[in-house]
């Protein structure tokens, strides 16, 4: 679908980092504030929450490490809360007046891919080993943190795909007791889908993290210009084919945030994927995606605010595939998980059973191999 991109067309790279990220992933404008409901008041807390049909698993919470932060401020990125919001879960959850009767489970996601992109790298001015160093620290502070919360929270690990130590560094991080899989974000780490070699390479992470049997977070879109839905099909075939059993969860319906052309065809693209590869398979692939980001309450750097077309796309395209392929994800800190949930409600027209069903259900992998390992204990209820 050459030309039909992108709902996210950044503005010159004007500030490095968010050109980085995209409009998912990064601190910035707060989201909640062109709510409908005040999430300031307990009480509208609670009442969302039931509406909600309970306390919610999210599977998509941003933690910063110390490094992020002080190198995204070196390129000017502001942050609108105090660090400490953005670096500790308990910092964060109390700023969103946020507790365990609003939250039941988290994954926490770390954003050591950052130091993947070549242009962010340079402006900082540091060296591979350097890169590397912040890579692990980066990887530590977020299962550090997972480990506060055992009963609530899990971490995943991440690393720039293209760089030579990803695997030893995944290797090292999911040697922490509180880690469960692995993230990878092909836009930040640089991949182009269109390049065999970067497909190879990203499809050797996904056979390792196979090989561990933890579960993968994966922002697919690259926000290159050019490439096709063929080629994001091509991909799904060539990274997620051979690996059957591998739970995986496609981060923000496979865009970058909103729900525009690009993001439904590609959408679209992973759902006919599944349909055929489970169509040929003794069972439906682990294979899940999150909705965090998609729909915008107001623009956020470079994506505008949702239109009603666009949730009703959305709300035509979900249920037409089914909300069992879909997992609830936030994308916090920039969002706030309750209103990120409502508005999905809201767009979705979800039952209360329904809603309970998107909204609280883990996909287990990414919990459970805690279990697995006798390090933690049960998380999540059932
Ligand atoms: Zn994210």
């Amino acid at each position: 679908m050459r030309d039909v991109r992108r709902q996210g067309a950044r503005a010159a790279r004007v500030v490095l980092a968010l050109a980085v990220l995209g409009s998912a992933c990064r601190p910035g404008k707060d989201a909640s504030s062109a709510s409908a409901v005040s999430l300031d008041d307990p009480a509208a807390r609670r009442t969302i929450t039931e509406r909600l049909g309970g306390p919610l698993v999210d599977h998509h919470v941003h933690i910063l490490g110390p490094d992020v932060i002080r190198d995204w401020r070196a390129v000017g990125v502001n942050f609108s809360r105090p660090d400490s919001t953005y670096t500790s879960v308990a910092a964060w959850m109390a700023s969103r007046g946020l507790d365990s009767t609003h939250v039941q489970a988290l994954v926490l996601v770390p954003m050591a891919q950052l130091y993947g992109d070549a242009e962010f790298v340079e402006a900082l001015k540091i060296d591979a080993t350097a890169v590397q160093a912040r890579v692990a620290r980066e990887n530590d502070h977020v299962a550090r943190e997972a480990a506060q919360h055992p009963t609530r929270a899990v971490a995943l690990c991440a690393a720039p795909v293209l760089a030579d130590f990803a695997e030893a560094e995944l290797v090292r991080c999911l040697a922490h007791p509180q880690t469960t899989g692995i993230k990878l974000h092909l836009a930040a780490s640089g991949v182009d889908l269109r390049e065999p070699a970067h497909v190879t390479r990203t499809a050797a992470l996904i056979a390792f993290a196979a090989a561990q049997n933890v579960p993968v977070l994966l922002h697919l879109d690259t926000q290159q210009r050019g490439t096709e839905t063929t080629d994001v099909r091509a991909f799904l075939d060539r990274a997620l084919g051979p690996v059957a059993s591998l739970p995986v969860i496609i981060a923000h319906a496979g865009g970058s945030g909103g729900y525009g052309a690009w993001t439904r065809s590609v959408l679209r693209t992973i759902l006919a994927w599944r349909d055929s590869v489970d169509a040929l398979g003794p069972a439906p692939r682990p294979v899940y995606i999150d909705l965090s980001a998609v729909l915008l309450d107001e623009p956020s750097e470079g994506v505008p605010a949702s239109t009603t077309e666009e949730r009703a796309a959305l709300r035509v395209d979900v249920r037409a595939a089914g909300l069992d392929r879909f997992a609830f994800g936030s994308d916090s800190p920039v969002f706030h998980p309750l209103q990120s949930a409502e508005t999905l409600r809201a767009a979705l027209a979800l039952s209360s059973k329904e809603a309970r069903e998107l909204f609280s259900r883990p996909v287990p992998a990414f919990f459970s191999s805690v279990d697995a390992r006798g390090t933690g204990r049960a998380i999540t209820r059932d």
